[in-house]
């Protein structure tokens, strides 16, 4: 098609990878799950380029491996980069925690305020899609406030990519963040109180990283020689 602006297609791309994202981020795709494209076209009502475009976008990110023969699957990272990936959220989620002013706070209360309602409902209900789902928004809402736009990108890569590490690495099925630490964070920040908010951010996250089973180190190193010899 001749003439389609540039945009509509950034748009379209954008929203292909909002919703493999966001399903990833919900446990509705798995880590290692294969992404037939003509599945996606059909399920999003996609254009087949475009959906090409967004899995090598993500594949970047990488959120999604692509394999030589075998197409596109839900990444799988190993444990190396789980301890990555969280030490980089220490890192972000410090920066972003440190940004946020009591002004700030005031400015977006009523989203707070709603946050932590349904925060609360969730974690009381049993559905643990939306558990997963409003644990994982308060994160990307402290993104949101801090009003860096940088920091709030890098957070939400950091974020899916820890929905797959928890798929993979979580010792117990039971969603990890706690609330009661959340809303220490709100409160701390409401006082821009930004020691008391950075150390229990710190301490939230060593806690999440705690509840991970990251000693699996990859397969043992094999002798070659030995494993072929004689064949
Ligand atoms: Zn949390």
């Amino acid at each position: 098609m001749v003439g389609k602006p540039q945009t509509s297609k950034q748009a379209e791309v954008q929203r292909i990878i909002d919703a493999l994202s966001r399903a990833i981020a919900q446990h509705r795709l798995r880590p290692g799950t294969r992404l037939v494209e003509a599945q996606i076209v059909d399920a999003l009502k996609a254009n087949r380029n475009h959906v090409q475009a967004a899995l090598q976008r993500l594949a970047l990110q990488r959120i999604v491996t692509i394999e030589p023969n075998r197409g596109a699957l839900v990444a799988q990272p190993s444990a190396a980069e789980a301890r990555d990936v969280f030490a980089a959220r220490r890192a972000i989620e410090r920066g972003i925690v440190e940004s946020i002013t009591p002004e700030a706070m005031r400015r977006h209360r009523q989203r707070v305020t709603t946050h932590v309602h349904n925060e609360r409902k969730a974690t009381n209900a049993t559905d643990r899609r939306e558990i997963v789902r409003e644990l994982s928004e308060f994160h990307l809402m402290l993104g949101d406030i801090c009003g860096n736009r940088v920091l709030s990108e890098i957070l939400a890569n950091l974020m899916v990519r820890s929905s797959l590490i928890v798929a993979l690495y979580q010792r117990n099925d039971v969603p990890s963040c706690a609330s009661d630490e959340h809303e220490e964070i709100l409160d701390a920040l409401s006082e821009g109180d930004h020691e008391r908010a950075v150390r229990v951010m710190v301490e939230h996250l060593d806690e999440l990283e705690s509840q991970l089973d990251l000693e699996d180190e990859s397969a043992p190193e094999v002798d070659l020689r030995e494993a072929l010899s004689g064949l």
